[in-house]
Parts: C-alpha cells; sequence; structure tokens
C-alpha cells in the first residue's frame, strides 16, 4: 500500500516535468469498446476516454501503427519521441463514431483487430447482441486512417488450438480479407489473451507465424512494452478500463498496471 501511495505521488511529478520517461518505451494499449454508457468490463466511457486521449496528448505522445513499428525494425523511417499504439480488440460497429472520432480529433490513430469470419455479424462468442462493423464500415474506416489486423475467425482461443488448428484460422483470415480486398497487417491479438504456455508448442507456434509471414502477436501482459520488443509473439498490451482516470491512467501509462 505504502509503495502505490508513493508512485501515485511521484507520477505526476514524473509526467511533468522534463525528466524523460526512459527511452524505447511504447505503451500498447488495450480497448475493446468506447461510448457513452456507463463503465463495464469491456467499455471504457467515452467521457473517460477523451480525457486519456488528452492526456497522452499533453505530454506528447503520437500514435504509431504495427506498420510504422515494422518498417523502423527495418530501418525504415523514424519513430515519434513518445510512441503509443492504441488498439481495439473485436471491431465492434460504433468503433467509427465514437473511439476513432475521439482519437482523431486529437491527431490519433488506432489499431482493430478483427475477428474475420464474425465481421457483419456479432460478438456471438460473447452470447450475441453486440453489432460488430461490417466490410463497408471496414473499408471506410481504413480510408479514415484506422490500421486492421487479425484476432481469428471465429474469436477461438488459441490456447486451446492444435497447431494445424491455427495454421487453418490464420490462412481462413487472410484469404477473407485478400479476397475481399481489405488492407490488414499480419498481427495477430490472441482473443481472450491466450495462447500456449508450454514448450515445445509455445515455440512452434511462433516458428509457424514467421512461415506465415505474422511478425508480431500481441497478448496482454499490463507492463510497457519496448520498441524492440523482447518477444515479437508476445507484445505485452496494458488493458485500459472505464476507471482508468485521472492519477490511475498515469500510473498505467508508467507501468502497465495499477496493482503492486
Ligand atoms: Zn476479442
Amino acid at each position: 500500500m505504502l509503495l502505490l501511495w508513493i508512485i501515485l505521488i511521484l507520477t505526476p511529478l514524473i509526467a511533468c516535468s522534463a525528466i524523460p520517461w526512459g527511452g524505447n518505451r511504447l505503451p500498447i494499449l488495450m480497448y475493446h469498446k468506447v461510448r457513452p454508457a456507463p463503465a463495464d468490463d469491456l467499455n471504457v466511457p467515452l467521457d473517460v476516454f477523451e480525457h486519456q486521449m488528452d492526456a497522452l496528448a499533453r505530454r506528447g505522445y503520437e500514435s504509431i501503427s504495427f506498420a510504422g513499428l515494422r518498417a523502423w525494425h527495418r530501418g525504415e523511417g523514424s519513430l515519434p519521441r513518445r510512441p503509443v499504439l492504441l488498439t481495439f480488440d473485436d471491431a465492434y460497429a460504433d468503433y467509427e463514431t465514437h473511439a476513432a472520432e475521439a482519437m482523431r480529433a486529437r491527431g490519433f490513430d488506432g489499431t482493430v483487430f478483427l475477428p474475420v469470419g464474425c465481421i457483419g455479424g456479432e460478438n456471438t462468442w460473447d452470447g450475441g447482441g453486440e453489432p460488430l462493423m461490417n466490410w463497408e464500415d471496414v473499408r471506410n474506416a481504413t480510408k479514415n486512417g484506422t490500421e486492421f489486423a487479425l484476432h481469428s475467425f471465429n474469436h477461438d482461443n488459441y490456447h486451446d488450438l492444435s497447431l494445424e488448428e491455427m495454421r487453418v484460422d490464420l490462412a481462413r483470415c487472410m484469404a477473407e480479407l485478400d479476397a475481399r480486398g481489405i488492407d490488414y497487417q499480419r498481427t495477430l491479438a490472441y482473443p481472450y489473451g491466450g495462447f500456449p504456455r508450454t514448450e515445445p508448442m509455445r515455440s512452434e507456434m511462433k516458428k509457424l507465424f514467421r512461415e506465415l509471414g505474422i511478425d508480431f502477436a500481441v497478448r496482454i501482459g499490463s507492463r510497457i512494452e519496448r520498441t524492440r520488443p523482447r518477444d515479437l509473439h508476445e507484445m505485452r498490451r496494458v488493458n485500459v478500463q472505464g476507471n482508468d482516470r485521472g492519477i490511475r491512467f498515469l500510473v498505467k501509462l508508467l507501468r502497465g498496471r495499477t496493482r503492486l
């Protein structure tokens, strides 16, 4: 508890001063829904989200894309001094209306992870009832600057799939997107943050990813990633929630989590 309070006191000092946060930091923020509705496990209320985006803008953060990060890894282009990746899982239908608009008003863009087989439908893996983007929405959002990437075909948990099932799943996603002429990144967000944790399965999976050109995969890690991640297929994201207002959000930006 004491440590938490020390952090709470120090964070605004660090955030507001000229003290650098340390080089090579790359916060990857994970969102699902952003809408003017009460906070729940998956929703960050729009006004809270707007405050979070203001906080990023005030501190000089600039959003980047996975395409930009890949290019930089290959020695092309540059990264801003304070890069941030703003990511959205599941492609909820109102992404453009709320999240994208709030980001663009501040010069930011996001990456949306598509459960490809569910596009145009609902969040069936979660009981349904929540409309997802359709293909027209995806095309329009692409034109407006949103980056799209992979979130499996049917929102299956990669922890429970065999290697062959993973291969089929990814091939199906890419074939569908290619056939529809959708511009996307070969970056995967593991549904539920799940993937095999034991060897040799974990290494075999990453070998498969390399074969298929899946150059990045993001998990939930509650840590701040580096611009050159230790493991490109286990990039850690920060789960941003609806109660991450003010100092809680700054603590998350600094540490990736608020718990000790
Ligand atoms: Zn998901």
